[in-house]
């Protein structure tokens, strides 16, 4: 079994690189092997057709089509009307890139044959003078990335066809409207020309006719708009603008494919660990046209809430528009239900298609749609984000439904996005004193409290500088998205529910509101004015994302529903959510082989991680116990003792201390095995600061009268101590078991502690196996050293106390050298527990507590994928983890192995964690939710494998 693990981890392991690094030969090679379309005789290769109710694609093509391709494909097999189009695959991404940034001209060919037949299908051809076909080019990777990338509607338009367009549809002013839209989006995409231009002059032509919507504009003006966009573009590029649609499609195309590479796509993919290489697809279209009149619309939305997971049908749309003025929350859409209303027919076939979909996919579905002329098109399906609140409730509801499998709605919840159930709420007394200031819409739920900036950089200057901030801006771009990241909550007083801020905010589990139209915004002012108060930045404001309730304060928030009733502060019976969280958590855990233990130092967080699922506890760090109250100056008189008899004299206060820290944390974990690691950290850790007692001293030799008290005394032996143990290097140096082995005694007492808590437990009944856990070791002679005075003292206990316990003797695996050795060392060890943290430091050469400094660089410039403090480098790291497994069970085939570095709440690392074979996992408490479905579904993923 974990000779099979093993394989399978090294082809997972390997296969990013793989991919990336044989990409360029492999693509102009390709022999994918393609499903042809009836009748047409070559098979794609990097342009897939779909339309007249057969796709060259399918939804299992999401790699090759990204998402919106493969969903077009799959809604076109399946009969939908969607209108036919051509997807350029996310391969032919690549190519653009590696040749230079362009397309090879038998990809282009390929798109030319995709054009005729899409010609062909719809009777209509591009450029025409009389039947003008038009387009819209849009972008598509296999993750979503909403409103990173680049599209262009209306293209093909020119002034003759413009002309044929408004023949055809008898509708001047559409055909207008539709011009000046495309030439201010292929002006700003392809030539970069600033959207603000555009809208300037958009703005004067709206003055100069005296309207204010951009709906009220007639064709008179419209025309006009186009004129004057016509001079922009002349006078901003000293080139007319494109005329042949041909040249047109070209240019937009490798426009879209360059919109991969944009910053906000860069810093978007960065925060959700999309890999690079992977491109985006071009999805060219027929137009479909949600701007003809009021008789046409265009919207967006889900087969359930996205935010709270009710099921009920939920989105919005806008009359007489494009579809980025919906997503560009620049009009305020109304919500779908209004659509009943004035559509029934358009309604109900998008209600029937939508609920199909559902059904088809089995998950939330987040749709586009466009009725022209209340015809209904479907322009995207795919798979919904969720808040973490609807992610459990949807999963769920399906299973209740019957329509997935308990084991299907494990693979439905994102991990990470439990972590979002466990945030804090608003104390309900401290919010209710507030009056409401405003409301806008519940767009992604969570407390946000904090200090108001205006803009996305000021965002981050104030968080760096430790200020907890909320962003509140009259809407968000994805220019904002550093903001947003590091804001506690986004504010926004135009846009919908699926605007940019809803959106962003969601995925990021950030509470947001957008549409707080009484918010009045000055950004460049930095001010807003609500209910006649005006606040500046800095000033305090606070939101409630799941009501939409703004206010204006700071408000202290309280522990999360499902941690209210885990502390035993609210009845399970009374936690619809509570209850839905514990279901899934026991699916997961019927299912997945790991364990998950929790790292815990004190009995209060032991008690909280037993509720959350920990089945013991992985890493209890002795050390943190020293901080106590009262104890640090114990701590600290035993480092400063001269003698050993001093030394054990201050060892002996601390013994009941410690022994009361273990026995509440072994009582808490009810019998569940806890691993106790003796002493870490070097000893200055506990002392003072040099630079603070040079201060210190200095003061009180100032004062004369004093320069011989017994506190100027204190102070100085303090301060020949500290600069005794100062070390060029403490990560490297007198720490882990070197200080056990220089100072036995220390071992010696937290043994005696840890064996007596023990005793103590089982003469009350209750059954504990400590784990004693000796740290950093590199060489099997420095644990048969420390082991030896573990046994002497756990012997000496029993003897006294004329009871035995069970207890075993194990090691951390965190130094290079360990994991190496590990077969030497295993012969010592009852258990191994990989120390990733250290590991990670020692494998890399990285400081721990420095490496953030040029971390992000390494990451901007791609030298590093991940920051491997937080996701494990399994390339590496992991080569030695996965060595010391295999040395450490072959010398002694039962060795229990686990994991507690920061790693094992990471989902990522959890599976190759449970690829690699080890028996558990250990995570913070906050994480065990996270570590027990990472771990679920890496089992199941392991069964599909095998
Ligand atoms: C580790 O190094 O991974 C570990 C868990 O120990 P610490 O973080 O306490 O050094
Ligand atoms: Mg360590």
């Amino acid at each position: 079994m974990a000779k099979t693990r093993r394989k399978k981890v090294k082809a997972r392991v390997s296969s990013t690189a793989d991919r990336a690094s044989s990409r360029s030969t492999k693509l102009v090679q390709s022999k994918k092997p393609a499903k042809t379309v009836a009748g047409r005789a070559s098979a794609p290769t990097h342009v897939y057709f779909f339309g007249t109710g057969k796709a060259d694609g399918d939804r299992s093509m999401r790699d090759l089509l990204g998402g919106k391709g493969a969903g077009l494909a799959e809604m076109t097999n399946a009969g939908l009307p969607v209108p036919p189009g051509f997807t350029i695959t996310t391969e032919a991404c690549n190519l653009y890139y590696a040749n230079n940034c362009s397309i090879p001209s038998a990809v282009d060919g390929e798109m030319l044959d995709r054009l005729r037949q899409l010609e062909k299908a719809v009777g209509a051809s591009f450029g025409s003078e009389s039947r003008p076909l038009l387009l819209s080019v849009r972008s598509g990777a296999r993750f979503s990335m909403p409103g990173m990338m680049d599209t262009i509607l209306n293209l093909g338009l020119n002034d003759a066809t413009v002309e044929a367009l408004g023949r055809q549809t008898n509708n001047g002013r559409f055909a207008y409207d539709s011009y000046r839209r495309f030439i201010q989006m292929f002006g700003n995409v392809v030539l970069e020309i600033s959207k603000d231009d555009f809208e300037e002059t958009l703005n004067d032509v709206k003055r100069e006719h005296g309207v204010i919507l951009d709906t009220d504009l007639s064709e008179e003006a419209l025309r006009r708009v186009v004129a004057k966009y016509k001079d922009l573009v002349l006078q901003k590029t000293s080139q007319g603008f494109p005329t042949k649609p041909l040249q047109q499609l070209r240019l937009a195309r490798d426009a879209v494919f360059r919109s991969w590479n944009n910053p906000r796509a860069k810093e978007y993919r960065r925060i959700y660990d999309i890999p690079d290489e992977i491109g985006t697809a071009v999805n060219v279209q027929l137009m479909v046209f949600g701007n003809t009149g009021d008789r046409s619309a265009t919207g967006v939305g889900f087969t359930r809430n996205p935010a709270t997971g009710d099921k009920e049908f939920y989105g919005e749309f806008l009359i007489n528009a494009q579809g980025e003025d919906v997503v560009a929350g620049i009009r305020t859409p109304q919500p779908i239900a209004e659509l009943e209303r004035i559509m029934p027919a358009a309604y109900k076939q998008l209600r029937r298609i939508t609920s199909r979909l559902e059904r088809h996919y089995k998950d939330l579905q987040d749709f586009e749609f466009t009725i022209q002329d209340e015809q209904l098109f479907m322009l995207q399906t795919r798979s919904g984000k969720r808040t973490g609140l609807a992610a459990i409730r949807i999963a769920t509801d399906l299973v209740d439904e019957r329509l997935v499998s308990t084991t299907g709605a494990l693979k439905l919840i994102d991990p990470v996005a439990l972590v979002q159930l466990l945030a804090p709420v608003f104390d309900p007394d401290e919010w209710a004193r507030i009056p409401v200031a405003t409301k806008g819409l519940p767009a992604s739920p969570g407390a946000a409290s904090g200090q108001v900036v205006f803009t996305a950089e000021e965002a981050v200057r104030w968080a760096d500088l430790g200020k907890r901030v909320v962003l509140v801006r009259k809407e968000t771009v994805p220019d904002d998205i550093h903001g947003m990241y590091v804001a506690e909550g986004v504010l926004t007083a135009t846009g919908g529910m699926t605007s940019h801020a809803a959106v962003v905010g969601r995925q990021m589990g950030k509470p947001s509101v957008v549409g707080a139209g009484a918010v009045q915004i000055d950004e460049k002012a930095k001010q807003l004015e609500v209910l006649d108060q005006v606040l500046r930045e800095g000033d305090a404001i606070s939101f409630d994302g799941l009501t939409g309730e703004v206010k204006v304060g700071l408000v202290a928030s309280q522990p999360s529903e499902i941690l209210q009733v885990v502390t035993g502060n609210l009845a399970k019976e009374t936690s619809d959510v509570f209850q839905r969280f514990e279901r899934v958590m026991r699916w997961a855990d019927r299912v997945k082989r790991l364990g998950v233990r929790a790292n815990a130092d004190q009995p209060d967080q032991a008690e909280i991680a037993r509720a959350f699922g920990a089945r013991g506890i992985g890493l209890c760090r002795t050390e943190h116990m020293f901080f106590g109250e009262g104890r640090v100056q114990i701590v600290q008189r035993m480092i400063l003792a001269e003698t050993e008899a001093e030394r054990r004299k201050e060892l002996r206060a601390l013994l009941p201390l410690q022994r009361a820290d273990f026995y509440g944390v072994f009582k808490a974990m009810g019998g569940e095995p806890v691993t106790i690691r003796t002493i870490d950290p070097p000893l200055h850790e506990f002392l003072p600061k040099r630079e603070d007692l040079l201060v210190e001293i200095a003061v009180l030799e100032m004062k004369k009268k004093k320069r011989s008290s017994p506190l100027l005394a204190r102070k100085r032996r303090l301060l020949r101590r500290v600069e005794q143990l100062h070390e060029f290097n403490p990560m490297l140096g007198h720490r882990g078991v070197r200080l056990g082995i220089s100072y036995p005694e220390i071992t010696e007492m937290q043994t005696r502690a840890i064996i007596e808590a023990a005793v103590q437990l089982a003469q009350e009944g209750l059954k504990v196996v400590p784990e004693i856990m000796i740290p950093l070791v590199g060489d099997v002679r420095e644990l048969r050293d420390q082991k030896a005075v573990v046994d002497r003292v756990a012997e000496t206990v029993m003897a006294e106390q004329g009871v035995s316990v069970k207890y075993l003797v194990g090691t951390m695996i965190e130094v290079p050298r360990g994991a190496v050795t590990a077969g030497e060392i295993a012969a010592e060890a009852d258990f191994f527990s990989f120390g990733t943290n250290d590991l990670t430091q020692m494998v890399f050469g990285f400081s721990r507590d420095d490496s953030a400094k040029f971390l992000k660089e390494y990451q901007a410039r791609k030298l590093i994928e991940r920051d491997p403090f937080a996701s494990l480098d399994t390339t590496g790291v992991g080569a030695l983890v996965e060595m010391g497994v295999r040395l450490g069970r072959e010398a002694k085939p039962n060795l229990k192995v686990g994991i507690c570095g920061e790693h094992g709440g990471d989902p990522a690392s959890v599976r190759f964690f449970d690829a690699v074979g080890l028996d558990y996992v250990s995570a913070s408490p906050y994480r065990v939710p996270v570590a027990r479905l990472a771990a679920a579904q890496s089992a199941l993923d392991l069964e599909v494998a095998d």
